[in-house]
Formats: structure tokens, C-alpha cells, sequence
């Protein structure tokens, strides 16, 4: 039984879950200095356009929970 809490050293970092329970399912080993492998660095530095896409719906949750 393998131990997801935990990101491993010299495997790649992406984490899923909610907030204080993720977990690190992908083992796929990366290079010293690397935090994620090829499949999940393209997720996770996303290209600009993208990026501005996620953050105006960022905003739209943030002010939802100011008012809230
Ligand atoms: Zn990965």
C-alpha cells in the first residue's frame, strides 16, 4: 500500500485534492531541481492567455467570498 501524502524526493510535486488533504499521485521521476514531470509542467505553467483567463474567474470568486 503506497503512501500519496507525501511528494517523494526526486519524484515530480503535483498534488491533487482540497487544501490541507492533498495527495501526490504521480511517481513519474524528474531531475534534481525539477518539480514536476513533462505531463504535469504543461498544466501547471500555464501560457498566458490561459493564465489571464483563470484569474479574472479568480476574482469572480474572490469577491464572492468578500461579500459573502
Ligand atoms: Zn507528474
Amino acid at each position: 500500500m503506497a503512501d500519496f501524502s507525501l511528494p517523494r524526493p526526486g519524484c515530480c510535486k503535483w498534488a491533487e485534492g482540497d487544501t490541507g488533504n492533498y495527495v501526490f499521485p504521480c511517481s513519474t521521476r524528474v531531475e534534481a531541481g525539477v518539480s514536476y514531470c513533462a505531463e504535469h509542467s504543461a498544466i501547471v505553467y500555464i501560457p498566458p492567455e490561459e493564465r489571464r483567463r483563470s484569474r479574472s474567474s479568480g476574482d469572480m470568486s474572490l469577491s464572492f467570498r468578500r461579500a459573502a
